[in-house]
């Protein structure tokens, strides 16, 4: 972990956006594919300490000076390492970013729903720019520990969970931060639905997906169920009613990951189907016609 040399002032001259920032890192970097050392770098770009703390209302924090001279960040050790490691991240996002002002007197103190914000997300409760400043710093997470140039061998061919437990295992991420990473990188048109006991706890469309019909605390419709030996789901055909906002040119097929303790991880494929259903309203008008 150690030996990781960084020119701050290069890295700051990328600006303020959070995918340009966490690039001009790879830029001096220069490493190979695998799982970014995230604490390292962060000490490479003045954050003098890290600290490994219980919190109960928090994820993580960082606590600056308004001239960011330095900073320290706090995180969460009730939390998985995976997910530790991308609060940090999350943290430096803020600390490196002209633009971010502190969310409290010492710096910015962050929640797990901060740590869920994307830019086309919700408008659930906050303020415009602390939600945009949430945003950003997960883009610039996501975008430090696991970026474009080494994810096309995870993102290829036809959307697969699988594809999701091997980037998200390869870069050491958790689960919920790859697939929606693999929700944003994928050719195809993709969302992801999180619940626990069968209710949702949030979902996260990518930018060409319809419309999700579930709102936070809703039952989701029947999930496929684990094939033998696994947790893991084939992809099956669901009922594009049951999942979105009218949209019946629509294909939807659904995978699913179950996890421990009742949380699962849907991920949803559409497609158009304009094509099938030119077909079937030929049968059916042909089937008319006979009558
Ligand atoms: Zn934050």
């Amino acid at each position: 972990m150690t030996g990781i040399v960084l020119d701050r002032m290069e890295v700051e001259e990328a600006g303020a956006n959070p995918d340009k920032l966490a690039s001009a890192i790879h830029d001096q970097l220069k490493a190979s594919p695998g799982p970014v050392p995230v604490e390292a770098i962060a000490m490479a770009l003045d954050i003098v300490e890290i600290r490994v703390e219980p919190l109960s209302n928090f994820e993580g924090a960082l606590v600056t000076t308004l001239d960011r001279n330095t900073g320290q960040i706090l995180v969460n050790a009730r939390s998985r390492p995976q997910r530790r490691r991308f609060t940090i991240a999350h943290e430096l996002g803020h600390f490196l970013n002209p633009r971010h002002a502190p969310t409290g007197p010492n710096g910015f103190a962050c929640s797990r729903d901060d740590l869920r914000a994307s830019p086309a997300g919700g408008r659930n409760g906050g303020s415009d720019r602390h939600r945009r400043q949430e945003a950003e710093a997960n883009a610039f997470a996501i975008e430090l520990l696991a970026p474009r140039r080494w994810l096309r061998p995870y993102v290829s061919g036809v959307a697969d969970l699988a594809q999701v437990i091997a980037l998200s295992d390869a870069f050491e991420i958790s689960r919920e931060a790859g697939v929606r990473r693999y929700v944003e990188c994928h050719r195809q048109a993709l969302a992801v639905v999180f619940s626990h006991d069968g209710r949702v706890v949030y979902g996260a469309p990518g930018r060409e997906f319809p419309r999700l019909a579930l709102g936070k605390d809703t039952k989701v419709p029947d999930l496929p169920m684990p094939s033998e030996g696994t947790f893991l789901s084939d992809a099956e055909e669901a009922d594009p009613a049951q999942w979105l906002f009218g949209s019946k040119t629509v294909a939807l097929s659904v995978q699913t990951l179950h996890q421990q303790g009742g949380w699962a991880l849907t991920l949803l494929c559409a497609e158009d189907a304009e094509e099938d259903d030119g077909i079937e309203d030929t049968v059916e008008r042909l089937s008319r016609f006979d009558r």
